[in-house]
C-alpha cells in the first residue's frame, strides 16, 4: 500500500524550507521527491533544456509528456516507501497557467494528501526579492493572489480524481514557520500509522 503526500505552494512561499524541516522531525520515513528536479532530468535526457527555469517555457504538450513520464517513475518508487512530493498545483508559463497534474498524471500518482502552503502576497513578494539565486518571474501582489486562488481550485480537481484530502497550511512571518512545520509533521506522522 502506498502513501503519497503532495506539497504545493507558489514560488517563494517557503514550501521547500517547511518540507525539509518537517522531514527532520517526523517519525515516518519519507522519500522526498522534487517534481521539478525529475521534470528537469527527463527534459535534459530528451535534450530539450540546459537550465531548470527553461522547463516551464517548453510547449505545454511536451511538458505534459514529461509530467506523465515523471509520474510513472514516482509510482514505481511509491510501491516501496512513503513518498513526499515537493511540487506545484499550477505553473505559470509564458502562455498561461499550466496544470501541475493533468488528469492522466493525477490518476497515476493518486496522492493521499494535497498540502497547500500559503502566505500573504506581500510576504511572498518579500521572500522572492531576497532569493536572487533563481530566475523568478516578477509579479505584483494581485498576480500572486490570483495564482494562489487558482492553486486552490486546481487542488479541488486533483482531490476529485484521487480521493486525496486537502490541507491548507499558512506560513506567516511572525512565528509562522514552526507552526507550519508542526502541521505538516502531523500529516506525515499518519504514514507511520498507515504502515505499522
Ligand atoms: P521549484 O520551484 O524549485 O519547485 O521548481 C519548479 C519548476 O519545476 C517549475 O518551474 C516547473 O517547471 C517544474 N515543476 C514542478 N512541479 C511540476 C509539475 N507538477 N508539473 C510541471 N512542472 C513542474
Ligand atoms: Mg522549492
Amino acid at each position: 500500500m502506498s502513501f503519497v503526500v503532495m506539497i504545493t505552494g507558489i514560488p517563494g512561499v517557503g514550501k521547500s524550507t517547511i518540507t525539509k524541516m518537517a522531514l527532520k522531525i517526523t517519525k515516518a520515513k519519507f522519500r522526498l521527491i522534487n517534481f521539478g528536479d525529475l521534470m528537469f532530468n527527463v527534459a535534459v535526457e530528451k535534450g530539450l533544456v540546459k537550465h531548470r527555469d527553461e522547463v516551464r517555457k517548453l510547449d505545454p504538450i511536451t511538458q505534459k509528456e514529461i509530467q506523465l513520464e515523471v509520474a510513472r517513475r514516482i509510482l514505481s518508487m511509491a510501491e516501496k516507501e512513503p513518498i513526499l512530493i515537493d511540487t506545484h498545483a499550477t505553473i505559470k508559463t509564458p502562455k498561461g497557467y499550466l496544470l501541475g497534474f493533468p488528469l492522466e498524471v493525477i490518476e497515476t500518482i493518486r496522492p493521499d494528501f494535497i498540502v497547500i502552503i500559503e502566505a500573504t502576497p506581500s510576504e511572498i513578494l518579500g521572500r522572492r526579492l531576497r532569493d536572487l539565486k533563481r530566475d523568478r518571474d516578477v509579479e505584483t501582489e494581485e498576480q500572486i493572489q490570483r495564482h494562489q486562488d487558482l492553486n486552490r481550485a486546481a487542488a479541488i480537481t486533483y482531490a476529485m480524481h484521487s480521493d486525496a484530502l486537502i490541507k491548507v497550511i499558512e506560513n506567516h512571518e511572525d512565528k509562522g514557520l514552526d507552526e507550519a512545520v508542526a502541521e505538516l509533521v502531523e500529516i506525515l506522522d499518519m504514514a507511520v500509522m498507515d504502515h505499522a
